[in-house]
């Protein structure tokens, strides 16, 4: 017999999960499903983890960037208590509290792989004994996430290789690693595992940069950052090839160029697809294997009775998981029948690579903004302009830009790089997400010595009529 719930929603991933606490809090019965870890792959194999494994690199180069910590800090750094603290992040891959968490919010749990069956109907196989059959009074939210995207390149699909599960859960440190694909996940395994101890780690990018998403400037100084520490960077460059004699024998890749390229691990990591292709879009009318198409409430468009909805990476607009959070409480809000409109991933999606430097940036580049037509102006100041960097160590370097609509004269994009930047990125969100106007800016006054200042030496060069300042000058604090 049929369970009713007022929600059912697929996937317990952070976009899952925060959509089972919003309706939860409203009162609604909710049924979240679960095939594998409530937490989903931001809480054991991508954001948690990822980031755990970059800290203490970070922590040991911030500390030598600093006369007087460098000192003490001349020992190398201890791989296994990195990987041990990464293993307690995950909570040695379980999702015990999180289990707990939904207990405490009245939601009930039901373990096993979901599909569609038709309108507001859930299947759930567990494995053993019937499937159950979950019905939605209210609404069904998708929520099932993405997996790795393995290209066509001969050879790839039938070695052993590493996706974003295995680069983030590895119990060893590899001594040579090949990373295929410089965005984001790319660049920050690839600095992660050398910091941890790789011998050898290169990167290469079938694009002109690292970063390809973001200013170019950004992926160029991530790049002399390698540079630094010995990741090889390969730009433009295809890999057409990859081969392993034996699954314990190293991986030997080929290039475009003809190039050879021989490494114990290769990581994967070009992109994402969406977990639609067996999740029942067809009995409701849906094409499987894509993102599944939403409106700005996040409701599946071309589904009659607005009762499914799909939110995260599942419906491909912007794959981060405050994206997806925010989504959940969009959608919501919306099955509620609360005015709402999904409009933050119009151009407006914050986002940081956390390698060192770091890359926050939020809205438009440059060519974006173009694109679409804006009348783009462009302020560029260096991080070294504020006191804070100085005090922050010696050598520390990195870059401001805002993009500009000069018609409105509102900022549109903003792209910070360098050490430790990621808290200045909100204050760019609210300016563009407020719209707020250059002029009022200048009233928004940064803490001295602050990085924030950076916001006073943009609002400095615009007003100058600059397009950038000279990258070795010191700012007002000089
Ligand atoms: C290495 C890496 C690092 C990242 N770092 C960051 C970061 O620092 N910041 C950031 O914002 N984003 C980051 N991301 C992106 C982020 O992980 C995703 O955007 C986020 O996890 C998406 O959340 P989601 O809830 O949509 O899906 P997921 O987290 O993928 O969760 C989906 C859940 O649905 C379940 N599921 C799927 N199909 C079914 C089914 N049929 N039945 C039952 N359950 C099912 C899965 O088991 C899973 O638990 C990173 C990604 C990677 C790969």
């Amino acid at each position: 017999m049929a369970e009713r719930f007022d929600v059912v929603v697929l996937g317990g991933g952070p976009a899952g999960e925060h959509a089972v606490g919003r309706c939860t809090v409203a009162g609604l019965t909710t049924a979240l499903v679960e095939q594998e870890l409530v937490g989903g792959e931001c809480s054991y194999w991508a954001c948690m983890p990822s980031k755990t494994l970059l800290r203490p690199g970070q922590v040991l180069a911030a500390a030598r960037r600093v006369p007087g910590a460098a000192q003490a800090v001349s020992g190398r750094l201890d791989a296994d208590q990195a990987l041990a603290r990464r293993d307690w992040m995950t909570s040695g891959w379980d999702d015990k509290g999180q289990v707990e968490w939904l207990e405490r919010v009245g939601a009930t749990l039901v373990r096993g792989r979901g599909r569609l069956v038709g309108e507001r109907t859930v299947a759930v196989d567990a494995g053993e004994g019937p499937a159950r059959t979950l019905t939605a009074r209210c609404a069904v939210i998708l929520a099932t996430g993405s997996s790795p995207f393995i290209p066509p390149i001969e050879g790839l699909h039938g070695i052993r290789r590493w996706d974003n599960r295995a680069v983030t859960s590895a119990k060893a440190v590899p001594a040579r690693l090949l990373v295929l694909g410089g965005g984001a996940v790319g660049a920050e395994m690839a600095q992660a595992w050398r910091r941890l101890g790789t011998r050898e780690v290169s990167v290469v990018e079938a694009a002109e940069r690292l970063l390809p998403g973001e200013e170019p400037f950004a992926g160029e100084e991530v790049a002399g950052a390698f540079a630094d520490e010995g990741i090889a960077v390969i730009l433009g460059t295809k890999m057409v090839a990859a081969r392993r004699v034996a699954d314990d024998a190293p991986v030997v890749a080929t290039l475009e160029d003809g190039r050879v390229m021989t490494a114990d691990e290769i990581l994967v990591a070009v992109g994402r697809r969406p977990n639609t292709a067996d999740i029942g879009l067809e009995t409701v009318g849906l094409e499987p294997g894509r993102p599944v198409p939403v409106d700005d409430t996040l409701c599946a468009a071309g589904v009659p009775g607005s009762w499914l909805y799909a939110i995260g990476d599942v419906n491909g607009r912007a794959l981060f998981t405050h994206m997806g959070k925010y989504q959940a409480r969009i959608a919501v809000d919306a099955l509620l029948r609360r005015p709402v409109c999904d409009e933050a991933d119009h151009g407006m999606v914050p986002r940081v690579t956390f390698t060192d430097p770091q890359v926050a940036s939020v809205g438009l580049t440059e060519r974006q903004a173009r694109d679409r037509g804006v009348s783009v102006r462009v302020v560029r100041v260096p991080l070294q302009a504020t006191a804070a960097a100085a005090v922050a160590g010696e050598d520390v370097t990195g870059t401001a830009q805002l993009v500009i609509d000069e018609a409105r004269q509102v900022v549109v994009g903003a792209t910070f790089t360098g050490p430790d930047i990621d808290g200045l990125l909100h204050s760019a969100t609210v300016a563009i997400v407020g719209e707020v106007s250059m002029d009022r800016l200048r009233h928004a006054v940064a803490a001295f010595p602050t990085l924030s200042e950076v916001w006073l030496e943009l609002g400095l060069a615009y007003r100058a009529g600059r397009a950038s300042s000279d990258p070795d000058a010191k700012g007002a604090w000089s």
